[in-house]
């Protein structure tokens, strides 16, 4: 049985940020880097991918395969996708899995960050062999990855319009799931509830403060983002051990998270900040 590692390369919302103020938490958008020997599975392509591509390149694997599981399609969650370093080497297997939206090409959309006239790049500087997989929206799938290894999706329909995957990694009988981009002011409803329940760890979209979501004169109600104490509700439903709080807004600076976990931990006290370059083990 092999150990898997868990490691946040991107923990932003919406768009990277760059500041001293953020230097703590870090400004790359979502991107997640799921390893073990010889096991390369990535969480989103937001900025945050573009260091894992480096990491990767530099530190040669014997297997060069990668899968990418993304959960939408928003900007924030796949612009780093043409910065990826393996994408432009022959050597790599890339699978791309995302959602099979209907009212659009999902392999035109993913080819497009790669040409004219959003990239100069174009198809013929893709080297590596990309294979785009497309999950269903109506059921939950499961993709078995590597031996004792595989990834659950579930639809969740509170992110606006489309809709968001929410991933569950199995590794044994041990879960993690990554749920960003989700707004459940009531909660998950019981079908996501069932989904979750038990897991190890619940990464937790976590855009506001409870102050800033319920603003009178600017709300933030609808927008798809769920509140520290949304994610709180929700991990303490879900019965899972470890929250991890992620898809920080981008005005909010280390300071102003830190007070979020403060507040968290006063309700659910296994709380953590996803922060950049925080690796742990899920064990098997
Ligand atoms: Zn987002
Ligand atoms: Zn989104």
């Amino acid at each position: 049985m092999q150990d898997v590692f868990i490691q946040f390369y991107g923990v932003r919302g919406s768009y990277p940020v760059s500041s001293p103020k953020v230097a703590r938490y870090g400004g790359n958008t979502s991107s997640i880097l799921i390893s073990g020997e010889n096991l390369r599975l990535i969480f989103d392509a937001g900025t945050g991918i573009i260091n894992i591509g480096e990491e990767i390149e530099k530190n040669e694997i014997e297997r060069k395969k990668v899968d990418i599981f993304l959960t939408h399609l928003h900007l924030d969650h796949i612009q780093g996708l043409p910065f990826f370093k393996p994408i432009f080497d022959p050597d790599f297997r890339i699978n791309i899995f995302c959602p099979d939206y209907q009212n659009v090409s999902v392999e035109d959309f993913i080819y497009s960050l790669f040409n004219d006239p959003i990239s100069p790049i174009s198809d013929h500087g893709i080297k590596a062999k990309i294979n785009i997989v497309k999950l269903p929206l109506t059921e939950v799938k499961t993709i078995a990855v590597d031996g004792n290894i595989s990834v659950s999706c579930k639809k969740e329909d509170s992110h606006p319009l489309s809709g968001v995957l929410i991933y569950k990694l199995s590794v044994d009988d041990r879960h993690m799931v990554f749920a960003t981009d989700v707004e459940s002011p009531d909660g998950f409803n019981d079908e996501m509830v069932d989904f979750i329940k038990g897991s190890h760890i619940l990464i937790h979209d976590s855009q506001y403060f409870d102050s800033h979501y319920h603003n009178r004169n600017d709300s933030r109600i609808g927008f798809g983002h769920s509140t520290c104490s949304m994610a709180v509700r929700n991990a303490l439903v879900c019965e899972v051990e470890k929250l991890y709080l992620f898809h920080y807004h981008p005005d909010y600076s280390d300071k102003k998270l830190k007070k979020m976990l403060k507040k968290a931990r006063g309700r659910f006290k296994q709380t953590y900040l996803a922060r950049e370059l925080m690796k742990f083990r899920l064990r098997s």
